[in-house]
């Protein structure tokens, strides 16, 4: 790797070309935004008034709320249980659907890698979220180291190692897959 000097910061400024479109303002987060952020948050704390962790979310559609979701991984046993996923899975549920295409989630803290790849997977159209993941590791959680490990070489994970044993054939599930003429693509 080479360290480009630039104190007049002459790259910075021309790496983006002038006539690169501006976002349109309403995609920036507005006061409805807000609003959604605020159920999401109200929810979090009630979440903990009832013996849950602390963290809420809420799935909405053209200003309508579609879901919610309440992190249940101590009363489910289910360390996949966070708020996002939560209000993922019951906003699929009541809308029929696999995809939330032209939703957007607002949840009371940043979303952990999990949550932020299931809201991928989700195709959504936004995730809002409230408070960070250095609020949450203040809070005891995880999201910020998780991040950090994310971003480091996985043969340096001090935890949960992942490795790699390429059996033969291992891609004939997806040979089926694409040989599958009825299959539905998600
Ligand atoms: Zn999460």
């Amino acid at each position: 790797m080479s360290i480009v000097v630039d104190p007049v910061g002459t790259a910075r400024r021309t790496a983006v070309p002038a006539d690169r479109p501006v976002p349109p303002r309403a995609d920036l987060p507005s006061d409805a935004d807000a609003r959604w952020l605020r159920r999401a948050v109200d929810l979090a704390a009630a979440n903990v008034a009832q013996g849950g962790g602390p963290f809420g979310a809420v799935v909405v559609a053209d200003g309508v709320e579609v879901a919610v979701g309440q992190n249940r991984v101590t009363r489910d046993l289910d360390p996949t249980a966070h708020a996002e996923v939560q209000a993922i899975r019951a906003a699929c549920r009541a809308a029929g659907t696999f995809a939330l295409d032209g939703m957007t989630l607002y949840t009371s803290c940043e979303p952990c890698p999990m949550c932020l790849a299931a809201s991928l997977w989700a195709r959504l159209d936004r995730v809002v979220f409230a408070a960070d993941r250095h609020d949450a590791s203040r809070g005891g959680f995880d999201d910020s180291a998780f991040y950090e490990l994310l971003a480091r070489d996985r043969s340096t994970w001090d935890r949960t190692r992942v490795q790699e044993l390429r059996l033969p054939g291992c891609t004939r599930p997806f040979e089926a897959w694409l040989a599958q003429a009825a299959r539905t693509a998600y």
